[in-house]
């Protein structure tokens, strides 16, 4: 594309003028391209801005998405039975793929899952998985498939020849203030879903303070966008919206989030993320055919109840080269310093602000204030008490958990915010706040 071509496309989307496929494309090539044919980063930044401010339309919105799956290599499945997938938005604390990966397995349909790392303020499962000792997330395509065919999931890392367009494009976001725009966020979601070639997409949409969607309203938005997109590529495609007002479950933190996924997967699992995991997995055993949403939901929970799903969680972590025992969660790491933080008062807890919560695992070392920042599998937070709960001054709160003392008092400091008490009970906020789906 030459820079007069781009240049036209900006002054469209300024002037809230549609572009058309074709120029989308070549917008799309002009990103991964080399030489003249590349766009500068400047001339790609001002037409983010203008998307940012002007938005896109619905048919824009499918075109980009398309046109950035096809950046890269588009998978196929030869695989005998139902391919399905899921997608976390992102939030705190979500570990859901670690635990309905296996459940999905577990009831007969194949789950071959791409992940990537925590960004921000949210975690990654790629770095959870990788706090088991000896586990491999970088599998060669071969190994991918022969898992997937042999024991019915596998989560690796995602390939670089994967939508290589949103990678492009999404590094210049992040430096340009222009992520949080719904039309970007879905076609950067939905390219690498629909490049992952499962037929069946499950999208979990996290509401709230810990997430990029603050409320209903644009979790709604989104999940129209996504099932649109995944609709006009003939894949079927659902969207919940679930809670991340608070994090999900009771740690954040990468080999505390593997110990609580077990914990589930034997039954004893909180009861917000056991309940999301089940609903999660219902709905892509509902999707894949395999019942009535009761049948499925039964299917589901008789998994992990017969030990099942454990069984395939053990097998992936085996089959990927980790080295952990399902009832030996202690060769976790744990990481050397420990402080429990007390209630200062008495009270219910109101809000319990994920965001913060997150920001605070993130100085514990469990995520990454700098890209090239190694992570600290050990550390993060243990809440004892969540939202809706009454507790006493000199109750315990949470448990941290850091290499550092240094790193305790830095995070200590910012989780004073993240907990408001009340006088008076607060009303109960909603797991599951809607379900779409894009079928007739
Ligand atoms: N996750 C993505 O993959 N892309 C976005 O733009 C936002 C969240």
């Amino acid at each position: 594309m030459t820079v007069f071509h781009i240049g036209e496309c900006i002054r469209k989307t300024k002037s809230g003028i549609p572009l058309s496929e074709d120029e989308i494309r070549a917008l799309v090539r002009g990103i991964t391209a080399e030489g003249e044919e590349k766009i500068p980063d400047y001339q790609l930044s001002a037409w983010l801005m203008a998307v940012c401010f002007r938005g896109l339309s619905d048919p824009e919105t499918a075109a980009l998405t398309l046109a950035m799956r096809d950046s890269g290599q588009v998978l196929r499945w030869d695989l005998p039975g139902a391919v399905a997938d899921k997608h976390s938005t992102g939030g705190v604390g979500d570990k859901t793929t670690l635990i309905v990966a296996p459940i999905v397995a577990a009831c007969g349909v194949f789950m071959p899952k791409m992940s990537g790392r925590g960004l921000g303020h949210t975690g990654g499962t790629i770095d959870k998985l990788e706090s088991i000792p000896g586990f491999r997330t970088a599998l060669s395509r071969e190994a991918f498939l022969a898992q997937v065919r042999q024991i019915g999931c596998a989560v690796a890392m995602q390939t670089a020849d994967l939508a290589p367009a949103d990678k492009k494009l999404y590094a210049l976001r992040d430096v340009t203030e222009t992520v949080d725009s719904i039309p970007l966020i879905c076609a950067s979601i939905m390219s690498k879903k629909l490049a992952t070639g499962a037929d069946h997409i499950l999208l979990d949409v996290k509401i709230g303070s810990g997430a990029f969607m603050k409320n209903d309203r644009d979790g709604a938005e989104l999940s129209r966008l996504m099932l649109a997109a995944a609709k006009t590529d003939g894949r079927d495609a659902a969207a919940i919206l679930t809670d991340m007002d608070q994090p999900l479950g009771t740690c954040i933190g990468n080999a505390l989030e593997v110990r609580e996924a077990l914990e589930v997967l034997r039954g004893e699992g909180e009861a917000d993320l056991t309940e999301l995991c089940l609903t999660i997995a219902a709905e892509i055993l509902c999707m894949a055919g395999k019942g009535t949403a009761e049948t499925c939901r039964a299917l589901a929970e008789k998994a992990v109840a017969d030990g099942s799903a454990m069984e395939r969680f053990e097998q992936m972590v085996a089959a990927q080269g980790g080295s952990l025992r399902g009832d030996h969660p202690e060769v976790l790491p744990v990481s050397r310093c420990k402080r429990i933080l007390h209630a200062a008062q008495d009270g219910w807890i109101e809000a319990m602000h994920s965001e913060t919560i997150g920001r605070a695992s993130v100085l514990l070392g469990a995520g990454r204030q700098r890209k090239e920042d190694p992570i600290d599998p050990g550390a993060g937070i243990r809440l004892s008490a969540r939202r809706g709960a009454f507790v006493h001054a000199g109750d315990p709160l949470l448990t941290m958990y850091a290499a550092s003392e240094a790193q305790l008092d830095e995070a200590e400091a910012m989780l004073h915010g993240a907990i408001r008490f009340s006088g008076t009970k607060p009303v109960p906020q909603p797991l599951i706040h809607a379900l779409y789906t894009n079928r007739e």
